[in-house]
């Protein structure tokens, strides 16, 4: 299993981070932020994605899909896009398609193919998806955490949340895990308050679901030049090294 960090800022863009999009080898997106379409352009991997995973609709983790559904359109995909996320994804996505003057019928060269995942307290799979599993998590509206398994390899994407134990369930001894810190250790209140997690309970859920390897993804660009200090809090909790996600940077499991 191959992980590209297509975007990987936390909450507001920065210089050098997008909004959060990885691709697992070349047929699957965990969410879909602003700029995604201009990366799978670079890569090369716009014609082989066949599904798109949302975690949840934040703006920072599923605008950039309308860019990239217009491009498909305008280049006339023929093969249907599996689209997954929380309840109200379909809605949300048919509503700003509508808003923006692109309804579905313009675009008739393939479909959309909604599935919406229910609220889940432990690990659920998701039909017809044998390498798929997911669990809900505690960022104040309906979010998801993913999990793939493909060639005997797993890893786990927390989306945004606070800790929460259905997450360290659905982590459970994965290889890699992509867990969210936005903000520091110093700021744990506050992240906790506005659901989000810091770089030692990222350590935490990776020691207490024996994970691997762990990536830290979707840190706050106010703090894009202090990265080196949320590695060295999470390898101090973790007490082992710890990678900081970067755009286009790749992991192979
Ligand atoms: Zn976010
Ligand atoms: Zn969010």
């Amino acid at each position: 299993m191959k992980i590209t960090f297509l975007g990987t800022a936390g909450s507001t863009m920065s210089k050098e981070r997008g909004f959060p999009s990885i691709l697992v080898d070349d047929n699957l997106l965990l969410d879909c932020g602003e700029g995604t379409t201009q990366k799978l352009l670079k890569l090369e991997k716009m014609g082989s994605i066949k599904t798109i995973c949302l975690t949840h609709l934040h703006n920072d983790h599923f605008l950039g899909l309308f860019s990239l559904l217009w491009h498909y359109w305008i280049n006339k995909r023929t093969e249907d896009l599996e689209l997954i996320g929380p309840e109200g994804t379909k809605k949300t996505v048919e509503t700003i398609l509508e808003l923006i003057n692109t309804p579905q019928d313009m675009m008739s060269s393939f479909q959309v193919r909604y599935k919406e995942l229910k609220p889940a307290n432990k690990s659920a799979s998701v039909q017809d998806k044998s390498d798929l599993t997911y669990a809900s998590v505690d960022h104040r509206i309906p979010a998801l955490a993913f999990r793939i398994e493909r060639d005997g390899k797993s890893s786990c994407y927390t989306g945004d949340s606070k800790p929460v134990q259905t997450v360290i369930d659905l982590a459970s001894k994965c290889d890699l895990l992509i867990c969210e810190s936005t903000l520091p250790d110093e700021m744990a209140d506050f992240a906790h308050d506005h659901y989000h997690f810091t770089p030692s309970d990222a350590a935490h859920l990776a020691s207490e679901s024996d994970c691997k390897r762990l990536v830290l993804f979707h840190i706050s660009s106010f703090f894009a030049n202090q990265m080196d200090r949320f590695k060295q809090q999470a390898e101090k909790a973790l007490g082992k090294s710890v990678i900081i996600a970067k755009d286009l940077m790749e992991i192979d499991l």
